[in-house]
């Protein structure tokens, strides 16, 4: 249907009414977007995933009477409540009843089972505030829809199974004419069980139904208007990018610009999908085209900065001259479903970081105890926190003469812990203290974007 537009308004989109009446204004303005994905509130997955965790009867009331502020809040501005306030109980209810059972014993499904209420409420509110600007919306349970694996916290969709779910259930109310509004973030596996995309999978869920829609494009209206050469919370004079390739924005997003989860691109890449970023508080401002092929590509796109990293740095004599010993590294870490993200060595001794994009919605250490101990069986093991990966991605940066220089005469009065440049022709990433990161940020794009 390449006249349809998929529209995604994040947490921040969705926090309050005057925020909800905004998304509804652009939806409302836009005749093409016939089906509209919805997160979460900003702050209830979060208060949701503390729930899920397990705590102590004080503190899951304190958090409780937190996520029922958040939509009580809403409720009161709407101009009639009840038609909507009984499902949101119920709701509470289940937060209330699923927080306990989590207090007793948690687990991965009980986890993503609890963090899919926050899209059922926003999806809930949202109609009624579309209702009153007299507008029907239809209400979708995305689990009917988005069909995946059962690796809770981090589901794979199974593309196939949601296409046939996508021409039972979705495509006949398209087809009909009426505006669609779900839930993102959210599937269900074989067993009827929940699942989660990991955090801030709503924008992958938009690009999904996009891609089995056949849409001309997907609109992300979020708190910034488009993709910014760096986070501008972090620089202020950070200028946005009008149009982007795929693999530019795919880049940005996997080294921790949080505008788009990494996995929106796959999508939107594969079917070759255009993917908008927006205010949704400022939708004149414009925003930022992700396209194919989109020139110029300038040697410095952006810069990213994933805060949170952790290093292991595992060392053995046996190392040398020796064969297979990476081998044996990296089958333990697979069995532990750990990906590498950068990596260098030397003669004896290996330094990588663990790779915790788009992590599971569950908070578990990637660490576990288990796997430290049985690299500890063949090597050394030595583990860094508190460290932060800044990216620089650009474009045949491997080919661009007198780049390291301009980098390191800009960091020169800083520590780099760790330097992966060559593997990529689109980044330099850069491992760093995370007290010097947004130092670092700050020092970089001036030196690389505000000429
Ligand atoms: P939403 O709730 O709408 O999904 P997110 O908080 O997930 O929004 O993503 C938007 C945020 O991404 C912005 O507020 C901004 O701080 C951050 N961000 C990080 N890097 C960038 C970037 N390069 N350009 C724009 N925003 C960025
Ligand atoms: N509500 C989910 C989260 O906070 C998904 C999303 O916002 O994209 O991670
Ligand atoms: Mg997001």
């Amino acid at each position: 249907m390449r006249n349809l537009s998929v529209a995604k308004f994040g947490g921040t989109s969705v926090a309050n009414h005057a925020a909800m009446v905004a998304c509804a204004k652009i939806v409302t303005a836009d005749p093409n977007t016939r089906i509209v994905v919805l997160s979460a509130s900003a702050g209830i997955t979060n208060l949701l995933v503390e729930l899920a965790a397990g705590c102590d009867e004080g503190k899951r009331e304190q958090l409780l009477v937190e996520v029922r502020r958040i939509q009580e809040n809403i409720l009161n501005e709407l101009a009639d409540a009840s038609l909507v306030r009984p499902e949101i109980e119920r709701l509470l209810e289940s937060i209330k009843s699923l927080s306990e059972a989590a207090s007793l014993a948690t687990s991965p499904a009980l986890t993503d089972e609890l963090i899919s209420h926050g899209e059922m409420m926003s999806t809930r509110i949202f109609i009624q505030v579309l209702r009153e600007l007299n507008v029907q919306a239809t209400w979708l349970d995305v689990r009917n829809l988005i069909a995946t694996n059962s690796n809770f916290g981090k589901a794979a969709p199974d593309d196939e199974k949601t296409l046939k779910n996508s021409r039972l259930i979705l495509k006949p109310l398209i087809d009909h004419g009426e505006l669609v509004i779900t839930q993102g973030f959210i599937g269900r596996d074989e067993k009827g069980r929940t699942t989660t995309l990991g955090r801030g999978g709503s924008d992958y869920s938009a690009a999904l139904i996009a891609e089995i829609l056949e849409a001309k494009d997907v609109l992300i209206w979020t708190d910034v208007a488009g993709i910014y050469t760096t986070d501008p919370r972090v620089v202020p004079q950070a200028r946005r990018i009008d149009t982007m390739s795929f693999a530019e924005a795919a880049e940005m997003a996997t080294f921790g610009a949080k505008v788009l989860h990494p996995a929106t691109l796959l999508p939107a890449v594969r079917s070759n999908i255009p993917v908008y970023v927006g205010s949704s508080k400022a939708p004149q401002d414009g925003g930022t085209w992700v396209t194919r092929d989109p020139q110029p590509r300038p040697t410095f796109r952006a810069i990213a900065l994933r805060r949170d990293q952790t290093l292991l740095t595992l060392s053995s004599l046996n190392m040398l001259h020796a064969q297979g010993f990476l081998a044996k590294v990296f089958g333990i870490l697979a069995q532990h479903k750990i990906s590498v993200d950068t990596i260098t060595t030397s003669e004896v001794s290996i330094a990588l970081t663990l790779d915790k994009t788009g992590s599971t919605s569950s908070a578990t250490d990637l660490l576990s105890r288990d796997l430290l101990s049985q690299l500890s069986e063949i090597c050394t093991v030595k583990v860094d926190t508190g460290l932060s990966l800044v990216a620089l991605i650009g474009n045949d940066l491997h080919i661009a003469s007198g780049v390291a220089k301009r980098i390191f005469s800009t960091l020169e009065n800083y520590n780099i812990r760790m330097i992966s440049y060559g593997a990529s022709t689109n980044n330099i990433c850069m491992l760093t203290y995370s007290e010097h990161a947004d130092d670092i940020v700050r020092a970089l794009h001036k030196e690389l974007f505000e000429n």
